[in-house]
C-alpha cells in the first residue's frame, strides 16, 4: 500500500511530476496491500503458462505446411489428448505446490527487499536487473539440472520432465513436484541478490516462463527475436537434450549456451551441428539409417 493519500502528495514526496506509468501504478496499487500485490505473481504465472503456448499447440495439431518445415522433430507428433494431459498435470502441480508456496512466500519477498512503492524503476534498471536474473538462473539451473541427471536424481525425479522426447510449449514446466520446487531456487536467487520493484519481479516471472516455453516449443524459427540474444540456446539446443533423454550428458543449460561450452557438455550437440546440413535432410526424409538429425550424435555420445 502506498503511503500517499493523493497524487499530489506522492508528487510532493518524490519532488517531481509522476510519469504516466507512475500515475497508472498509483491508481492501481495505492489502496492495495503489499501482500495482495505479491499474490498477483501466481496469477501472471498461470496466465503466461496458459496463453503463450496456445499458438504452438495450434501449429502442432494442425500440421500447417508452411510452419511444419520449422519443426525440429517432425516425425514425432502429439495428439490433442496428449497436449491436454500435459496442461492438466502442470496446472495440478501449480495449484497444489507453486500456488500455496507463493501465498506463503510474502515474508521472504519482503525480507529480500522487493518494493512496491514509487518512484517506478527506469527502463535501464529493469533491463539490467532482468539480465542478472537470467544469468543467475541459467548458472544455477545448469548445475541442478546436471545433478538431476545422476542415476538417482534421474530415476526418482527428473525422468518425469523427460517423458517428452520431442517437447511442446506446455511441457516446459512439466516435471516432478520436487523438481519444480528445486528449480524455483535459482529463479528466486536473482531477485534475492539484486532486489527490484514488484513490477520487475512480475516481468521476470513472465519472461522466464515465456523463455522456457519457447525453448520447449519444438520449433526453430529463423525469425525469432531471440536469435539476436548473444549465447542464447533456444529450442534446438534444448530439443537435443530431450531427444537424447536419460542418457544425455549434453545441453543442460536453461537459457544460454556458454555453461555447456565452458564445462564441455555440448560436444555431441556441436558435432551434430557441424553435420547439420546433411543430417537435417536425412532426418526430415526419415532416413535414420543414414544418421538422422540426432542419431549420429547420439551414437557419438554413447561412444564418448
Ligand atoms: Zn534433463
Ligand atoms: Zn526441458
Amino acid at each position: 500500500m502506498l503511503p500517499y493519500g493523493t497524487l499530489h502528495e506522492a508528487e510532493m514526496a518524490i519532488g517531481r511530476d509522476l510519469t504516466f506509468a507512475e500515475r497508472l501504478w498509483f491508481s492501481y496499487s495505492a489502496q492495495k496491500s503489499d501482500y495482495y500485490l505479491c499474490c498477483h505473481t501466481i496469477l501472471f504465472l498461470f496466465l503466461a503458462f496458459s496463453l503463450v503456448p496456445l499458438p504452438l499447440v495450434f501449429m502442432e495439431l494442425k500440421n500447417l505446411k508452411n510452419i511444419d518445415k520449422y519443426k525440429i522433430q517432425p516425425k514425432l507428433r502429439l495428439s490433442s489428448a496428449d497436449v491436454f494431459r500435459c496442461y492438466k498435470e502442470v496446472m495440478r502441480i501449480f495449484l497444489l505446490v507453486v500456488g500455496p508456496l507463493q501465498l506463503v512466500s510474502y515474508p521472504t519477498v519482503k525480507f529480500v527487499g522487493i518494493r512496491t512503492g514509487l518512484p517506478l524503476p527506469s527502463g535501464w534498471e529493469i533491463f539490467l536487473q532482468l539480465l542478472v536474473y537470467f544469468v543467475v538462473e541459467d548458472y544455477g539451473n545448469y548445475w541442478i539440472h546436471r545433478l538431476l541427471h545422476c542415476k538417482w536424481g534421474y530415476e526418482k525425479i527428473h525422468r518425469v520432465h523427460h517423458e517428452f522426447t520431442a517437447p511442446i510449449g506446455f511441457a516446459a514446466p512439466y516435471a516432478h513436484w520436487a523438481e519444480v520446487l528445486i528449480l524455483g531456487i535459482p529463479s528466486f536467487l536473482g531477485p534475492a541478490l539484486v532486489p527490484g520493484h514488484m513490477i520487475t519481479f512480475w516481468l521476470w516471472i513472465v519472461l522466464r516462463q515465456v523463455e522456457a516455453i519457447e525453448t520447449h516449443s519444438g520449433y526453430e524459427f529463423p525469425w525469432s527475436p531471440t536469435k539476436y540474444v548473444p549465447f542464447y540456446g533456444g529450442a534446438e539446443h534444448h530439443d537435443y537434450h530431450h531427444y537424447v533423454g536419460g542418457q544425455s550428458q549434453s545441453n543442460f543449460a536453461s537459457v544460454f549456451t556458454y555453461c555447456d561450452y565452458i564445462y564441455g557438455t555440448d560436444k555431441g550437440y556441436r558435432y551434430q551441428k557441424e553435420h547439420l546440413g546433411k543430417l537435417k535432410e536425412n532426418w526430415r526424409s526419415g532416413d535414420k539409417q543414414n544418421g538422422g538429425l540426432y542419431h549420429i550424435s547420439t551414437q557419438y555420445i554413447k561412444s564418448e
